[in-house]
């Protein structure tokens, strides 16, 4: 009798052994398949990163950059919705139905004045003072659209469940869109999101960013002649000075994880004219929201007292604000495996001699491009750095984050290296491998229903006691540039 019951239950394990293996071999060659489509279309994809990457437009004027990645998913059949949270340049593409519901995000904004030739390894500009992709967001934008599509391809082939969206998150370099489309909703209802950036390296991060808050603080003072009659004005440059001053008294007093920098974009027309109008604008890091927070209310005090000092009135305007990254590991492992999957962009000795020549043209190590995977471990005590507004997204909903080598080490980001490389077969290699894993990554979570779980589990564990609230004010509209040609 017990040796039957051993039996039964042996027998049992085998099957369910034999079942999982056949589950897997599904997942496997589905997987397969994604990897394949984004092979066979990897000079649609290319081609469309350099028709964006050749438009440069900067944050929401991304008209045209924006319409190519909504009309290529347009076309391939997903449901487009154009113009979401009042950004005429944010969009979401959606396919399928039902659970679960997977996104994907694309960004596409260029950086003004960083204008450069492609895949040349000496600064020139293409368009002297235009903008440049110098943070390759012309591939970002492409390689999510490209996974989106062929998670898309796959989805139907198969009669597969679930959603798979692609929001067209406009207006990144200034930390703004990926804000007013969390405040908006756009991202409710998703179960996991993915995110990726080119890099130097292959990676997936678990490092954390900073949190942050964008404005403006603008002094109105009053005119008078420079020589003639300075004792009747009150100057507004003062004032901004005063501020600024005062701020960098500030600097000795606060965490080492604090991060304080400022430009002054009106500081009056001429020595001569007393400027009755002065405008300063400030970027304030800090490790999380509450410490940012607490910053920016001390740096408004400062602005204050200039005011008072200069008798002069001032106004605040809080353009944007986002949260720290909080990386999800379950996703990041899944993002991981596949990453391992689809292994790293493969460099032909003409490329790696390029960058070679652009490390020397930039003065770093001349070591060409990495070929490896960055092992996905748990960072070293973050000291404060970089913010993204990834970050917002990643406190509403599980979401991992992927990098690939788009350009050679040593390559400052936000530079003319940046673009040049963007704008080459370099870039594109890395845009491809990016389009592959996240696409394998979101099958995977497509057809195991355990990785939903398991990544909501956690990040319902790290969000107790948490209710995302948008650092800018509930009814403020994003401010749309002036002088958009439309
Ligand atoms: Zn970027």
């Amino acid at each position: 009798m017990y040796s039957k019951k051993i039996l039964v239950i042996c027998a049992g394990v085998v099957l369910l052994f034999s079942g999982t293996s056949l589950a897997q071999g599904r997942v496997d060659s589905f997987k397969q398949e994604a990897i394949r489509w984004v092979q066979a279309n990897e000079k649609m994809l290319a081609d469309a990163s350099l028709a964006i990457w050749r438009f440069a437009e900067v944050a929401l004027a991304e008209y045209e950059s924006s319409k190519c990645l909504a009309d290529m998913l347009e076309r391939e059949g997903f449901t487009v919705q154009r113009g979401v949270a009042d950004m005429p340049t944010a969009f979401v593409a959606s396919f399928g139905s039902g659970k679960p519901v997977i996104g994907i995000l694309a960004e596409y904004d260029a950086l003004p004045g960083l204008s450069q030739k492609p895949y040349t390894a000496h600064k020139e500009a293409l368009n002297p003072g235009g903008p440049g992709h110098g943070c390759g967001h012309n591939l970002f934008g492409v390689g999510s659209t490209g996974a989106a599509m062929a998670v898309k391809w796959v989805m139907e082939k198969h009669g597969l469940a679930g959603t798979i969206k692609l929001f067209g998150c406009p207006a990144e370099e200034v930390l703004l869109g990926k804000v007013y489309m969390a405040k908006a909703g756009v991202f409710d209802g998703l179960d996991v999101c993915f995110d990726w950036h080119p890099d130097s390296r292959n990676a997936v991060r678990l490092l954390t960013s900073s949190a942050m808050n964008n404005f403006e603080i603008t002094f109105h003072g009053k005119t008078a002649h420079g020589a003639a009659d300075p004792w009747s004005g009150r100057s507004a440059l003062d004032a901004v000075e005063l501020t600024n001053i005062g701020v960098n008294f500030l600097r000795e007093h606060v965490r080492p994880t604090v991060r304080i920098h400022y430009v002054i974009p009106d500081g009056g027309m001429a020595p001569n004219v007393v400027p009755d109008y002065a405008k300063v604008w400030y970027f304030v890091r800090d490790n999380d929201r509450e410490g940012v927070e607490q910053l920016y209310d001390r740096v408004l005090k400062i602005a204050q007292g200039a005011a008072t000092m200069t008798e002069t009135t001032h106004e605040v305007y809080l353009i944007t604000g986002v949260y720290n990254m909080m990386v999800n590991r379950v996703l990041a492992e899944v993002l991981h495996k596949n990453l391992q999957l689809v292994g790293t962009p493969q460099f032909t000795e003409d490329e790696q001699k390029f960058a070679r020549q652009l490390q020397r043209s930039l003065g770093v190590k001349e070591i060409g491009l990495k070929d490896e995977i960055d092992e996905l471990k748990e960072p070293e005590r973050f000291m404060g750095g970089g913010s993204t507004d990834v970050a917002d997204v990643s406190w509403l909903v599980p979401t991992a984050s992927l990098r690939t080598v788009c350009w050679p080490s040593g390559t400052p980001g936000h530079s003319w290296g940046v673009v040049t490389c963007s704008g080459s077969p370099i870039g594109f290699k890395g845009m491809i491998v990016t389009a592959k894993t996240i696409a394998a990554a979101a099958i995977e979570v497509l057809m195991d229903p355990r990785i939903v779980e398991k990544a909501q589990a956690e990040f319902k564990e790290k969000t107790k006691d948490f209710t995302y609230k948008s650092a800018v004010p509930e009814y403020q509209k994003p401010r749309l540039p002036i002088n958009k040609n439309r």
